[in-house]
């Protein structure tokens, strides 16, 4: 399966650089997004990076150029559909509005066409029966920024071909990234499944006063060479994010293990929602 041409729906955090590492890595990449600010605010942010890059001597202007050029921009989703070998779609994290989307995709995208979702809760088998062709639906995962992140989680779904989680394996590599193939559709997938485990753990650990959350952060880092700690990290995600991820999670499995930690709930009724807010765990004002 050739990919030449992609996709990406959704030019908010993570469509926006998903998109230009479709571009850098040479494909010919529409940016999509019902908001023609949101699309302005990305090509903005995209200049601004590409420059940066360039300043640093990480990229070549020339390279920055054709990347840039290769980048369109559109509100028009079936005219960027009609020729689209691959879609990656990135757009808010909402079961009706992706589902939609890939009603309308299954419609207006060639019959060849991969269609993928960026989602972090909602596994491809949502949407696949949608899209009228399963076999050609999965997740795509990306990690927050995109640019950098190098992981990327391949979920297949009950009905995702052999040929399909292959094609979308080579675009990530093609975009530097080191795949990885997930082979079930669990909640959490495999990344943000493990750093709740380690979060949940973290908050109990505090909760029960056997040490600080300090020490947590500092003993994550020391004894087990993390970068950041659990702590500093939801801050970093955003507490309500936490919550909702935490939430969405509890709902699929009813898993007593998943339900969301008192703790988070107090942070989020506070109005402490980490970096963003000026407070979480640590205060940043
Ligand atoms: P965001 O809120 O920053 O951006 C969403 C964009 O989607 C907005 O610009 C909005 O205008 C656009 N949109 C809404 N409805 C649309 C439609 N019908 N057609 C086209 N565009 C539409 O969201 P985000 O953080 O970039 O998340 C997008 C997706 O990526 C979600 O599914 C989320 O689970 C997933 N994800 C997010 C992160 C993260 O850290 N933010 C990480 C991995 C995956």
């Amino acid at each position: 399966m050739q990919i030449q041409r992609i996709l990406v729906i959704g030019a908010g955090t993570m469509g926006r650089q998903i998109a230009m590492s479709a571009a850098l890595a040479g494909y010919n990449t529409t940016l999509n997004d019902i908001s023609g600010e949101a699309l302005k605010a990305a090509g903005r942010e995209l200049d601004k990076w590409a420059a940066g890059r360039v300043a640093k001597g990480k990229l070549t202007q020339a390279d920055a150029d054709a990347a840039l050029a290769r980048l369109e921009r559109s509100t028009d989703l079936d005219a960027a559909a009609g020729n689209a070998d691959l879609v990656i779609e990135a757009a808010v994290e909402k079961l009706e509005v992706k589902k939609a989307l890939f009603e309308q995709l299954g419609r207006s995208t060639p019959a060849h066409a991969i269609l993928a979702t960026n989602s972090s809760t909602l596994a491809s088998s949502h949407v696949a029966q949608a899209s009228g062709r399963p076999d050609l639906v999965c997740n795509m995962h990306f990690f927050n920024p995109a640019l950098v992140m190098k992981c990327v989680e391949v979920v297949r779904n009950e009905h995702t071909s052999d040929a399909t989680v292959e094609a979308v394996m080579q675009v990530a590599r093609a975009m530097g990234k080191d795949p990885v193939l997930v082979q079930k559709e669990v909640p959490g997938f495999v990344a943000n499944r493990m750093m709740g485990a380690l979060q949940r753990e973290a908050l109990e650990l505090a909760a029960n006063g056997v040490a600080s959350f300090l020490d947590i952060d500092t003993t994550a880092k020391t004894a087990l060479g993390h970068p950041m700690g659990p702590f500093e990290l939801m801050d970093l995600v955003g507490i309500d994010v936490i919550d909702f991820i935490a939430q969405a999670t509890y709902a699929e499995t009813g898993d007593a293990a998943d339900k969301p930690h008192p703790l988070i709930a107090e942070k989020v009724a506070e109005g402490r929602l980490g970096r963003k807010s000026g407070a979480g765990f640590y205060d940043y004002s």
